[in-house]
């Protein structure tokens, strides 16, 4: 039987590879941070990570999660409610919860899992979900496990959500739910306005701050900090692997009902093993951190500004982004990856866009900007732009 399916195989990845799409992994051999090692022994300034605060290496965690090993070991051999929880675990939902000032919080092995987990428990046919078109694919594989009735609508398209929950009335609940950041473009969700159409049209409201935790606000506590949303959002799902340290897990916070049923009928939850305690202890000093100053989230604000401005000034074609997301245009596809390609020459390390991943004729290229990068970071992959979009004739 495999002879035929291994042709099969090789033909579609033959395919994947002649549509230019094929993804290969690339070799870090140092650890995450501003300046890393690549497989062939080049440093490169790194601006493709998620590590906005950049927490990915900081000696607090790496301390934290070294004292969790010794006081409470390896691993948890369990789901959370046999034996797999922790004092560290507690505290870590406890340190979430106040985070975001919500009333509880589910931690799961990743966002992709809370995203998986979130929807089946607590809708059924009887309801309704309506999703934003760009939301996450953890979103969209969540909302194809549970029988709700699905509608989407066009991005952060607030006359589009109206229609839609017009549409739904009929439906017995309704849930709006929408990505804090939308991680191509880096424009944020317009949560002020999504909450007045659900209270008009009694929705839930529901936002995964993947990317905006850490990121939007005065002090970096996502989208509710930036809109004044307390209370009017349901539930927010988030990552531990991006902001916050950048390791694993991912969890759901909210109204504490709602995490209650998730405790008895999420599956991920019930049917996955727990974080790790190391995880879960150096996820608790993140938060710890983070309450102490907003001196890592003002350097992250001041970086992005920055080098927004820098890159416009010089030319660039910057999509007005409200995140750590700086999206330039180049609109051709080839002319993507042949500047990302010249700009790792220079030790730029970034990754073009084009379609499917973003619309075809907005080809991109990506930049992440880190509180991890020094102003000499930024003014090096800046003059680096400069230097390639000259030579490619992206800048006249
Ligand atoms: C990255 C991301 C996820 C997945 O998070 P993991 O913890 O890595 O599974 C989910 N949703 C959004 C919006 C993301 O950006």
């Amino acid at each position: 039987m495999y002879g035929k399916f291994k042709n099969y195989l090789t033909d579609e990845l033959s395919a994947i590879q002649e549509a230019g799409l094929f993804k290969n992994e690339r070799v870090i051999t140092s650890p995450q941070g501003a300046a890393i090692t690549v497989g062939n022994g080049q440093e490169v300034l790194n601006f493709c990570a998620n590590n906005y605060l950049g927490l990915s290496n900081h000696p607090r965690l790496i301390a934290a999660a070294k004292k969790a090993m010794d006081e409470r070991g390896y691993g948890m051999s369990s789901v959370r409610f046999i034996c797999g929880t922790q004092d560290t675990h507690k505290e870590l939902e406890a340190a979430i919860t106040d985070f975001f000032k919500t009333e509880d919080t589910i931690l799961y092995a990743a966002c992709f899992d809370a995203n998986g987990g979130v929807f089946e428990p607590l809708l059924s046919e009887q309801d309704a979900i309506i999703s934003d078109s760009l939301n996450h694919a953890s979103i969209i594989d969540g909302v194809r496990l549970c029988k709700a009735k699905r509608y989407r609508y066009a991005n952060a398209d607030m006359a589009d959500l109206e229609k839609q929950l017009q549409d739904a009335q009929e439906q017995r609940f309704r849930l709006i739910v929408t990505d804090g950041v939308f991680s191509m473009d880096g424009n944020v969700a317009p949560m002020d306005k999504i909450c007045d159409l659900a209270e008009k049209y009694d929705a839930m409201v529901m936002v995964d701050e993947s990317h905006s935790a850490g990121v939007v606000g005065q002090t970096g506590r996502g989208v509710s900090e930036k809109f004044n949303t307390y209370g009017r959002v349901d539930i927010y799902t988030g990552t531990l692997g991006k902001s916050f340290g950048g390791a694993v897990g991912g969890f759901t916070t909210g109204r504490k009902e709602i995490i209650d049923m998730l405790r008895q009928r999420s599956r991920p939850y019930l049917f996955s093993n727990s974080i790790p305690p190391m995880v879960a202890a150096a996820g608790t000093e993140v938060f710890n951190m983070l309450k102490e100053n907003n001196d890592i989230h003002d350097k992250l604000v001041k970086n992005v500004e920055y080098f927004r401005t820098r890159m416009i000034d010089a030319g660039f074609d910057i999509l007005p982004t409200q995140s750590a997301i700086c999206a330039v245009m180049l609109y051709d596809a080839k002319l993507s990856q042949d500047m990302a390609a010249e700009l790792q020459k220079e030790g730029i390390y970034v990754t073009g866009f084009y379609y499917p991943v973003v619309p075809k004729g907005k080809a991109r290229i990506r930049v992440q900007i880190s509180a991890a990068h020094e102003l000499e970071h930024l003014d090096k992959c800046i003059a680096a732009f400069i230097k390639i979009g000259t030579q490619l004739g992206v800048l006249k």
